[in-house]
């Protein structure tokens, strides 16, 4: 028998009633094999943006939504723990709780309401109901299937610092508390239904690890329990060549590396959170990534980053994805030339806005500086780079600050490009011969990538011909 196995199901995998029982028959399949099996749980789909969105209407005095999401949660989980409960009094106690956390969930809401602000910490408490709740469905779901199992809010074994809404984790303290809560559930054979997503300060306020966290948190997990295994069940067959819905061929990928998989979620490919690789390859765990609705399926398997000359045997390009929705922002002028701070003042002003950049160039004249921001930043980035550069705007030491309209950033990923020349040549002659138009381009140093800016109505054709070269 093997060791300890953490399992996390994603919010297609537990939403809803079909879903769940589905989720219910893979945790009762795999319970024989192994020692120790801990599962992880991600709100029921749709339900985290439903909380947000709710609680920062109500913080903008619009309070109309607020019962209306009440009902729509009511709705999702109630018909669920009724189609999964059969027996009372389980069904009652399950639905008396679902309702409790849901009516402080309205509670909540109507005191941002008053208060006319919705406070990072306040979010956190509303945006962890999510997984309060489906974590308390699944396992009573189980339970209901003959399946020993206890809910445990991750607050009670996630430490992390005060830093609400992406919040990081304290290893060492967290480690503590999972094997004090964790343990004694094991040992009795019951299975641990932990939420995701969600972790405590020191003082026991909670707080969340980021949109997507809950990959996080079972890599957490992983990591302290330690796992042997971890496995990401989500709704697609691992992690694949490229998105099916823009691209027919798309395939999954058996195996791929660290890196890889780093620089895929990075760029836009929804299967796994990014912040998910470090811990279960500094703990030597193994990921594997299926799919819930079709389990028989092997998925992606990742593995360690191979030595190069083991990589160059192997299809060069891999994969390719697409980032959609951003602009391109350029900052020019003959007076940037050999001053030095240029860059750090930049970047400084787009920090200043909480935005984060997916890609940079710089011309080697130093006469330009172009990198991307999310369309929903730009107006702010360009007002804070607009401020930052007054004086040289000024003195015309910069011409101009300007952006393009919307674009898409594309991206191919291969650990092999590192030792394989012409990769990049091969890449633009496809674009080339499809007629598409190259606004900018970026290499990551590690050579696992390279991301070509492109006008956003080019997307599909330029992620479609560049799909070619992966075999
Ligand atoms: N429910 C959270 C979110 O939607 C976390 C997760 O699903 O991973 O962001
Ligand atoms: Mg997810």
């Amino acid at each position: 028998m093997k060791n300890t196995l953490v399992m996390k199901f994603g919010g297609t995998s537990v939403g809803g009633a079909q879903a769940i029982a589905q989720a219910v028959a893979i945790i009762r399949g795999e319970r024989g094999a192994w020692q120790n099996l801990v599962v992880v749980t991600s709100a029921m789909s749709g339900v985290t943006n439903l909380l947000l969105e709710t609680a920062q209407r109500a913080a903008r005095g619009e309070m109309e939504g607020i019962a209306a999401a009440e009902n729509r949660l009511r709705d999702g989980h109630f018909s669920a723990a009724e189609a999964l409960l059969s027996e009372e009094p389980a069904r009652r106690l399950l639905t008396a709780e679902l309702g409790a956390l849901i009516a402080s969930f309205g509670e909540l809401c109507r005191a941002m309401a008053v208060l006319g602000e919705a406070s990072p910490r306040a979010l956190d408490a509303v945006a962890s109901l999510g997984e309060r709740l489906s974590a308390r469905l699944l396992a009573a779901a189980l339970t209901a299937a003959g399946v020993a199992a206890q809910a445990v809010e991750a607050s009670q074994l996630i430490v992390t610092d005060r830093n609400f809404q992406n919040a990081h984790p304290d290893f060492a303290a967290s480690a503590v508390k999972i094997h004090q809560r964790l343990n004694p559930l094991l040992e009795q054979e019951q299975i641990p239904v932990v939420t995701g997503f969600i972790g405590a300060t020191p003082e026991g306020a909670v707080t969340t690890l980021g949109r997507g966290g809950s990959d996080y948190s079972a890599a957490i997990l992983g990591a302290l329990l330690p796992a042997d295994d971890v496995w990401i069940w989500t709704d697609v067959d691992g992690v694949m060549t490229a998105d099916p819905r823009l691209v027919a061929e798309a395939r999954t990928l058996p195996e791929i590396t660290y890196s890889e998989i780093a620089e895929l979620a990075f760029y836009g490919a929804k299967v796994l959170h990014p912040k998910t690789v470090r811990p279960v390859v500094d703990a030597g765990i193994g990921l594997r990534i299926c799919n819930t609705f079709n389990p028989a399926h092997p998925g992606t398997r990742l593995v360690a980053n191979p030595p190069a000359e083991k990589v160059t045997g192997r299809q060069v390009a891999r994969a390719v994805t697409a980032i959609r929705s951003q602009r391109l922002v350029t900052i020019e002028g003959r007076g940037m030339l050999g001053v030095p701070g240029v860059a750090a003042r930049a970047f400084g002003a787009v920090a200043s806005t909480g935005t984060s950049v997916p890609l940079i160039t710089q011309a080697s004249s130093e006469q330009s500086i172009c990198f991307a921001v999310p369309i929903e930043a730009f107006e702010q980035v360009l007002r804070a780079l607009e401020a930052v550069f007054a004086v040289e705007l000024r003195e015309r030491d910069i011409d101009r600050i300007w952006s393009t309209p919307e674009v898409s950033i594309v991206t191919v990923v291969g650990a092999g490009m590192r030792s394989t020349p012409g990769v990049a040549g091969q890449i633009f002659s496809q674009l080339g011969r499809r007629g598409v138009n190259v606004l900018a381009i970026a290499q990551g140093s590690s050579e696992v990538s390279i991301s070509l800016v492109v006008n956003s109505a080019e997307t599909e054709t330029a992620v479609k011909s560049l799909h070619e070269l992966v075999g």
